[in-house]
């Protein structure tokens, strides 16, 4: 089974422009800024409460992040729930008939194993497994 929420994903165009409307928003500043290079992302990560937000940027034409700010403009990207084992989640969703955009896990940002469902088995929703790398294995 999933775990609480993480982190919910908004893609946007302007990385800079928006960490300062989020921290105007929120009334924190976002605590870390992290490029994933693999998958043309820049992120920055905000704090509120017990939530946490994730800020998306593309860093090229060919991101799923270009892609979806084209077809679909800035706005929530995906929800992120917390998995103890990816594997086995990953196994039981497929089973379960979701379509899963990676068949192994991949890094994502924040230290994390991430898995993506397909929003159209997903009733539109982007769904990311995610789960904490152990630090002993850094
Ligand atoms: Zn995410």
């Amino acid at each position: 089974m999933l775990g609480k929420i993480e982190h919910i994903g908004i893609a946007v165009k302007d990385l800079e422009a928006s960490n300062a409307l989020f921290k105007a928003l929120l009334g924190v500043e976002h605590y870390k800024i992290e490029e994933v290079a693999s998958e043309f992302v820049k992120t920055s990560f905000f704090k509120a409460g017990d939530n946490k937000i994730e800020l998306l940027e593309a860093t090229s034409e060919h991101s799923a992040i270009a892609k979806y700010l084209e077809k679909k403009g800035e706005g929530i990207h995906h929800i992120a729930f917390d998995v103890e084992d990816i594997h086995a989640e990953m196994k039981r969703l497929e089973k379960e008939g979701f379509r899963l955009l990676n068949k192994e896990p991949k890094r994502g940002a924040d230290n994390k194993l991430v898995c993506f469902i397909h929003p159209k088995s997903a009733n539109g929703v982007l769904v990311e497994l995610c789960q904490e790398i152990p630090k002993e294995t850094e």
